[in-house]
């Protein structure tokens, strides 16, 4: 069986001479492991990390002021409307990658702009992995801690930024802190998450690391009724077991009001057979098709990558020869993702559409968290008034619920349910075009939810700030960007400054 977070491994790599000097404001004394302080030191990796934080501390310092900055980053899983105006973008290819793993200590220190693919193919190859692994592959580390994620392992270990131990930040006055728990640096550790990179971009993580085994074996549990479904959530959260079986993993599909899927995942030192949905099978249709499966496990982590859960459905690649045809190099979120944004920018489709006299469609592509309590309600009036379907359920709590993460606050003693929906509906002929990401915004505020960044928000300035604390933000926004060099949170997410 995987050990428990932080929970002693053995092995790693990388483990290494001396505390590093690169300029980096420590929160006091470098960390302490079991057996003293861990040394971080000078491998290649370590120096070029080094190396990378003085360059990027130059290059932005050497900012003209008023000049707005941005990531030069390849890949992006951001679905609001960006400005393009007067930008400076960083070159921050120096912190990509993982720096060191510890698996004694239970930890690794990834570069910020490492996608979890490259993360994940490190780690397994040391037998562990991240608490929480998003499930698109090109979703930075940093991405994740600032624009929060989620996955089935996170009804049992929070979101990603739940097991960050330390970060380095380019903060927006363009110092480089290293941030803790308990240091110097604690607001902008508890305030970093939900901040978009408004208040400084994280450079280097600590993360917490868990053991895996080389398979997962899923129970695909079918439900006829959301009540039934929220029940079972309920009782998984509170046992970490089904049926009396330790559940390691834990996600929903809802295909319609009866017919909805929970896929509980258990460790597997060994499997009868394993699929493969990176080619001709579709992993979201195995659910409705089968009881019981197999995945490796660096598969189990990608499984919906390859598909984009069911969305690479607007691409014709489920089609068998299209799809045999794309192969599998192409099968993958990123290339749906550029496909989209293309699209977004010369509107190929939306003009051919217009010209058969199709509907205009509005995209609705959000994330959100409802308590499981109204999660029915939820789901009921989301049926009825979004035509959407498939959509995906993953059950979340709060790692520690003795903690305050100030720019997302969840109720530390509830569980929610994340509700990911992904596609396009037709707009009424002379309706509102944002009819119905609008309809969502409001009916999450309603059922005492919380709705991720990511995408379109509409809230009115007052409430974006009561909902998103916006005290704590302005005086962080004070400390470490005090002359706005970055975005504000609000004109960044709602305004899409
Ligand atoms: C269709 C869709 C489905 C999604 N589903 C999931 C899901 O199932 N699970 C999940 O976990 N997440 C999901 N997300 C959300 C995703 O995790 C967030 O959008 C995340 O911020 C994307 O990370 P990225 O690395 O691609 O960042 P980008 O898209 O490049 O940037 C996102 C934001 O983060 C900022 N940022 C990026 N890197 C840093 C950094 N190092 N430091 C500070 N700020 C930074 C950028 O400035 C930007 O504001 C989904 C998003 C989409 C569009």
């Amino acid at each position: 069986m995987p050990s428990p977070a932080g929970s002693k491994l053995t092995g790693g790599h990388d483990a290494t001479d001396g505390y590093p000097g690169n300029g980096v404001a420590q929160d006091g004394p470098p960390p302490v492991g079991a057996d003293g302080p861990v040394d971080l030191g000078a491998t290649a990796a370590r120096r070029r990390y080094d190396r990378g934080v003085e360059d990027l501390t130059r290059a932005y310092r050497a900012v003209p002021p008023g000049e707005r900055v941005r990531l030069a980053k390849k890949s992006s899983n951001l679905f609001r409307a960006r400005s393009k105006a007067n930008v400076h973008r960083l070159d921050v290819s120096a912190f990509d990658g993982v720096i060191a793993v510890d698996k004694e200590n239970g930890w690794a220190d990834v570069g910020a702009m490492t996608t979890y693919e490259d993360i994940v193919d490190s780690l397994l190859a040391d037998g562990v992995m991240p608490l929480v692994v998003p499930e698109l592959k090109t979703i930075t580390l940093g991405g994740a801690l600032t624009g929060l994620g989620i996955e089935s392992t996170s009804f049992r270990n929070g979101m990603p930024h739940e097991s960050v131990l330390e970060m380095d930040v380019l903060t927006g006055d363009g110092r480089v802190v290293t941030v803790t728990p308990d240091g110097e640096h604690r607001d902008l550790f508890y305030g970093f998450p939900n901040s978009y990179g408004t208040l400084g971009y994280a450079l280097r993580a600590r993360i917490e690391v868990e053991a895996v085994e080389p398979f997962v074996r899923l129970r695909h549990v079918r439900f006829g009724s959301i009540a039934a479904v929220a029940d079972a959530i309920r009782s998984i959260c509170d046992t970490r077991a089904y049926e009396g079986r330790r559940v390691e993993f834990l996600d929903g599909t809802v295909f319609s009001r009866s017919e909805s899927y929970l896929t509980v995942g258990t460790w597997a030192a060994d499997a009868p057979d394993v699929s493969d949905y990176t080619r001709s099978n579709i992993y979201y249709q195995s659910i409705q098709n089968r009881s019981r499966d197999w995945l490796t496990v660096k598969d189990y982590l990608w499984r919906w990558d390859t598909d984009w859960f069911w969305c690479s459905r607007a691409f014709y690649v489920q089609r068998p020869l299209v799809r045999r045809l794309v192969g599998r190099r192409f099968l993958r979120s990123d290339v749906y993702w550029k496909i989209m944004a293309f699209e977004d920018r010369y509107k190929v489709k939306a003009r051919i559409d217009a010209r058969r006299g199709l509907p205009q469609r509005e995209n609705v592509i959000q994330d959100v968290e409802v308590p499981v309590g109204r999660l029915e309600e939820f789901l009921d009036a989301f049926i009825r008034e979004v035509p959407i379907t498939p959509v995906w359920l993953c059950p979340l709590r709060q790692r520690d619920p003795s903690v305050k993460w100030e720019l997302y606050p969840l109720d530390a003693a509830e569980t929610y349910v994340n509700v990911g929906f992904w596609s396009s509906v037709p707009v009424h002929p002379g309706g509102d075009p944002e009819h119905h990401n609008r309809w969502v915004e409001a009916e999450v505020e309603r059922l005492g939810g919380r709705k991720s960044l990511y995408s379109t928000s509409f809230y009115e300035e007052r409430r974006f700030w009561e909902l998103y604390n916006g005290p704590v933000y302005h005086a962080l926004k004070r400390r470490y960007d005090p002359d706005s060099r970055l975005a504000d949170l609000y004109s960044k997410c709602v305004k899409g400054g």
